[in-house]
């Protein structure tokens, strides 16, 4: 057993803790508060290498591994989860399934157009108004007509789908209907110019505020056959893969963030002072500071666990569900004391963790909601593992 990190590892854990001490803690409260997307924070990540962490080299990408990829988006989210999710919706929803199922052609061209040529970010559509947690649900169609998927439809809080140097999004549509009477799902890339597709304008958020999320809408979009992501009607499954690996990503974010709360709380411990002492000083403060850091070093023991297990080819998907639910409600919870360890200052906007208090909601909602991700565990739990999957979970023990 080792739990040293390579060096590559911590080479990307420096790497992203520098830039985002020295590029984003100083602007995250404007940002928030103006609501701006970072382009300028963006391209220098792009340029980094950060953005395109898990990419395979031969693609222009940095070939990290996705343990490497977990550390550098704690960092991130350290200093803010709105340029977290940025990198995390990029990483992990928009170029992940390009990666993991696309064409070597697909791959050459998209993956190429992301990284090196235009520095562009992808999307990832799932959601729609009425198909959320029930993804299947999807109402969005796909008709083949003369050689060309005909799209339409609409998606729903699409992040990162409608900034200025978004190159598309990759949209999970009905295309037909299978002998069981289920829906034949298929994800398709659509690029941002085609005719048809729009965008609608930023939601008002309560966290996350200087990110893009969108609805968009397809009117009659055509895109060529060839732009099918893998193969026709294996579009259910990869979005279950793709899910599964964000999840232990919005683990690290969520790890990140309550990490941020943490030293906030921290620090405020040792300066207030009160009754003629440091309020730090106070059993019931410590106990709180102590609760913080036992549940951050387990949450982040489960992320790179089931980061892990990932990288080495395991099954992944129990320890992806568990590390995003705890990592998630760890991160309520040390928000919440953090807030209380500074007291009414805490709850004014001045401040750091009534920004984080206000941004820590989502983790438990995004990437599958909590309720969904303990009926995933529960499931994996109750059912017969196969022989394979048991020796696969031996050898990971
Ligand atoms: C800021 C933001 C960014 C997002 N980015 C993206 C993105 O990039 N791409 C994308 O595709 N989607 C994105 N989403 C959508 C997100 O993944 C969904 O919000 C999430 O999956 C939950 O769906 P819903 O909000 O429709 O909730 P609903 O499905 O309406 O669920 C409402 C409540 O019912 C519960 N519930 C539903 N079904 C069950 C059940 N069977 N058992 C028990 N409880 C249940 C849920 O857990 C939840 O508590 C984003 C959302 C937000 C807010």
């Amino acid at each position: 057993m080792n739990f040293d990190y390579t060096d590559e590892q911590r080479r990307w854990r420096e790497l992203a803790r520098e830039f985002a001490e020295g590029e984003i803690s100083p602007v995250a409260a404007k940002l928030d508060r103006e609501q701006k997307f970072p382009y300028e924070i963006v391209r220098k990540m792009c340029d980094l290498g950060l953005m395109g962490l898990t990419i395979p080299e031969e693609y222009g990408g940095s070939g990290g591994d996705f343990v490497g990829y977990n550390l550098a988006l704690e960092e991130i989210c350290r200093a803010d989860t709105s340029v977290g999710i940025t990198m995390e919706a990029h990483v992990s929803l928009g170029c992940a399934p390009i990666v993991d199922f696309g064409t070597p052609e697909q791959k050459e061209h998209y993956l190429g157009e992301i990284v090196q040529g235009g520095r562009k970010l992808w999307a990832f559509g799932l959601t729609e108004p009425n198909a959320g947690t029930d993804a299947g649900g999807t109402e969005t169609t796909a008709e083949l007509d003369g050689g060309e998927w005909v799209i339409n439809g609409e998606k729903k809080w699409i992040t990162n789908g409608g900034t200025d140097i978004t190159g598309g999004v990759t949209a999970i549509a009905k295309t037909g209907e299978r002998e069981n009477g289920k829906p034949e799902l298929t994800a398709i890339i659509i690029e941002q110019e085609r005719e048809g597709f729009t965008r609608g304008p930023g939601y008002e958020k309560t966290g996350w505020r200087a990110s893009d999320q969108r609805q968009l809408y397809f009117r009659d979009v055509r895109v060529p056959e060839s732009n099918t992501l893998g193969e026709r009607g294996n579009g259910f499954r990869q979005f279950l893969r793709t899910l599964d690996a964000g999840r232990v990503a919005v683990g690290a974010l969520s790890v990140g963030l309550a990490q941020a709360c943490f030293e906030e709380a921290l620090s405020r411990a040792k300066e207030r002072r009160q009754f003629g002492r440091a309020i730090s000083e106070f059993q019931g403060i410590q106990f709180k500071l102590a609760d913080m850091a036992m549940e951050i070093e387990l949450a982040r023991g489960m992320v790179l666990k089931a980061a892990w297990l990932k990288d080495k080819g395991r099954p992944f998907g129990r320890e992806a569900s568990m590390a995003k639910v705890f990592a998630s409600e760890t991160a309520k919870r040390a928000a919440d004391q953090a807030v209380q360890i500074w007291g009414g200052e805490g709850f004014m906007e001045t401040s750091n963790v009534a920004r984080y208090w206000r941004q820590v909601k989502i983790n438990e909602i995004g990437e599958g909601t909590s309720e969904i991700n303990r009926q995933i565990i529960a499931r994996s739990l109750l059912r017969e593992e196969s022989g394979e999957e048991v020796k696969a979970r031996m050898t990971a023990q």
